[in-house]
């Protein structure tokens, strides 16, 4: 029996779709932001001390300058929708995940006191009737918080009466 030598080639690449449960720690920086939500219900971010930039979600390292960050501030619990969009079909995987009756409304939320923006579901709120721009608040988990981001259950609109 002969066998000829491999030739060299390409590798093959197929696009598969793993669904698994896992755990890791936060890290020092994320730990902390999500202590405060947890504990605390405040909203904390890291601030940049040579271009005074706000990160929400804190992050360990300005993008902007690469300065190291480790000064914490207190940002508000409300700000200001930057943009958003509508799932109105979930995959099956997000079906696990969002344990939510479709559609459901994803915002990125300039709070106030930050310089980011932050990702997060709105609630409470008329889909059809969502605008860049409105104010919105931070609607918390009054049962048991877990240490985790959906220890903030949603933001909702400003009424209009408390609009800024
Ligand atoms: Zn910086």
């Amino acid at each position: 029996m002969t066998t000829t030598p491999a030739k060299p080639t390409t590798p093959v690449i197929f696009a598969g779709h793993m669904v698994y449960n896992h755990r890791f720690e936060s890290g020092r920086t994320g730990s902390r932001f999500l202590r405060e939500l947890r504990d605390n219900k405040k909203i904390m971010g890291l601030k940049c001390p040579d271009c005074n930039k706000v990160y929400v979600p804190p992050r360990s390292t300005c993008k902007e300058c690469f300065g190291k960050l480790d000064k914490w501030v207190e940002v508000g619990t409300e700000g200001k929708l930057l943009t958003y969009t509508v799932l109105r079909v979930a995959r099956d995987a997000e079906k696990d995940v969002l344990k939510k009756q479709l559609p459901v409304a994803y915002g990125i939320i300039k709070l106030d006191g930050a310089d980011t923006g932050f990702v997060h579901m709105l609630g409470e709120v008329d889909l059809d009737k969502i605008k860049i721009g409105m104010r919105v608040k931070a609607v918390f988990r009054e049962d048991e918080r877990k240490g985790n981001i959906l220890d903030i259950n949603y933001f909702k609109p400003v009424s209009n009466a408390r609009k800024r």
